[in-house]
């Protein structure tokens, strides 16, 4: 098809993307209105005034999938009334065949289905769908194929996402991101470098760096040189108007000495880590396949504390994955009060379907799952309260970032800990770094006032 004869096909048409899961997804959805928006694409708020849906889902967990389902039959309502309006639907949960099959039978109206390694032909597949006036799919298999250069709509003026690798090669045995992700692909070092710069020249001040596992980056450069995660740090921390670095999500297995070591040297790199335990329980671990066990991790949380005392420390923990005994949930929250993390995302195993943990017969009933799940999150929001009552009189700078949803008379930051503070302020400062005291701190924030110059 010569799409450039075809491009009036998407002129002026309103699209609005409904973005389920991690920031991969978020910033696939950035890509995919960057993408629309060269096409002459306008994007609206809701998907009854748009002519064009998108929603891009995640099958992580049990609940995204019924929430995908439930709105992808709202969308029908729209396609009855608007015969035009395109229904259209990608990522995880479409590289799942009994996910395509469920559409093909219960919601045959959709129009176009792609999967997580083709959205840069998404413009092509609407353009079809257009023409043809027929339903479109295209989900492909695992590919080496990385798509460089494409256009991407930023949620954020002055921070923003950069992939640095995609897929996992790690094979947890309750997650289905292999499966629906494909193997590990690294990016060039060059091509991820010049993105940087491109977007700091374009006012991005904050970049965090994305993949599955950015531990296990590695990258071949035009000279054929491979760089590990580390490399790929100190060579960002050296751009001219850059100011901060993070990065999402690092694999307790993989994380090197080298990298603890870049934490100290680099300026830039914000002193903040998200480093998912999972469970507390060695046996629970092992089990997961997660390659770590309880004492390793202490030692990594105790390394990195040594090198960087002020580092703040975010994770991810699973209760009631199968087998779990109420000692090895014990271990989960002696551990939750060993490391006194800053914030925890607490989540109820939920089975995935093609996993291996759906064949594990010790499941544990849903009563017990949640009384555990109450029990945690006390511990964790305990310990998330008492550490942000310990900024009450810091100052921190903070990378202001928008108003407050609740008081338009209030901005929102990030101190370079990650944590939310609410202050009083101009709209101006968006996307400015400024000095914050911090007055009160929350459970799951701070407020704060500016410290004036
Ligand atoms: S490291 Fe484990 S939990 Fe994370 S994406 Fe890979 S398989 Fe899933």
């Amino acid at each position: 098809m010569n799409r450039e004869n075809n491009r009036n096909f998407l002129e002026g048409k309103k699209y609005n993307i409904i973005t389920f899961g991690c920031q991969m997804n978020e910033h696939d959805s950035e890509t995919i209105a960057g993408m629309l928006e060269e096409e002459g694409c306008r994007q609206v708020l809701t998907k009854e005034e748009s002519d064009i849906t998108i929603i891009n889902t995640c099958s992580i967990r049990e609940n995204a999938d019924k929430r995908f389902f439930g709105t992808l039959g709202q969308l029908k309502k729209i396609k009855e009334k608007n015969p035009s309006y395109m229904a259209c639907v990608c990522g995880c949960m479409m590289q799942q065949q009994h996910v395509i099959d469920t559409i093909h039978e219960k919601y045959p109206w959709v129009d176009i289905i792609f999967g997580t390694h083709n959205i840069d032909r998404f413009p092509e597949l609407l353009e079809r769908a257009y023409m043809e006036q027929a339903s479109v799919m295209e989900v492909l298999a695992d590919t080496s194929h990385i798509a460089e250069g494409l256009p991407a709509k930023r949620l954020y003026q002055h921070k923003s996402f950069v992939n640095i690798m995609y897929g996992c090669n790690n094979f947890c045995t309750y997650c289905i991101v292999p499966y629906t992700r494909g193997r590990e692909k690294s990016r060039a070092p060059e091509d991820i470098l010049q993105e940087i710069e491109t977007l700091v020249r374009d006012g991005v001040r904050e970049v965090t760096l994305l993949g599955q596992n950015v531990n296990s980056y590695k990258g071949e450069d035009a000279e054929g040189r491979r760089w590990d995660f580390s490399d790929l740090i100190y060579r960002i921390n050296a751009i001219d108007g850059l100011q901060r670095i993070r990065f999402m999500t690092s694999h307790p297995k993989d994380l090197s000495d080298k990298l603890i070591q870049a934490y100290v040297d680099c300026d830039k790199l914000c002193n903040y880590i998200h480093l998912p335990v999972q469970s507390g329980s060695s046996r629970v671990l092992k089990r997961m396949n997660r390659r770590y066990d309880r004492q390793r991790y202490l030692d990594l949380v105790q390394r990195l504390r040594r090198a960087v005392p002020e580092i703040t420390i975010s994770t991810d923990i699973i209760v009631g994955f199968p087998g779990e005994t109420e000692e090895d949930f014990e271990d989960t929250l002696d551990l939750v009060n060993q490391v006194q993390y800053d914030s925890a995302f607490t989540f109820l195993y939920s089975v995935r379907k093609g996993t291996p943990a759906e064949k594990f017969e010790d499941q544990i009933p849903e009563d017990v799952k949640h009384a555990r799940f109450e029990r945690l999150v006390e511990a964790v929001n305990e310990a998330s309260s008492k550490k942000n009552a310990a900024y009450v009189g810091r100052i921190e700078k903070v990378l202001v970032e928008g108003v407050s949803k609740k008081n338009e008379a209030t901005l929102t930051g990030r101190t370079e800990g990650f944590k939310l503070v609410d202050f009083a302020g101009s709209r101006d400062l968006i996307g400015q770094m400024v000095d914050v005291e911090i007055t009160e701190g929350k459970t799951f924030s701070l407020s704060g006032k500016i410290v004036e110059k």
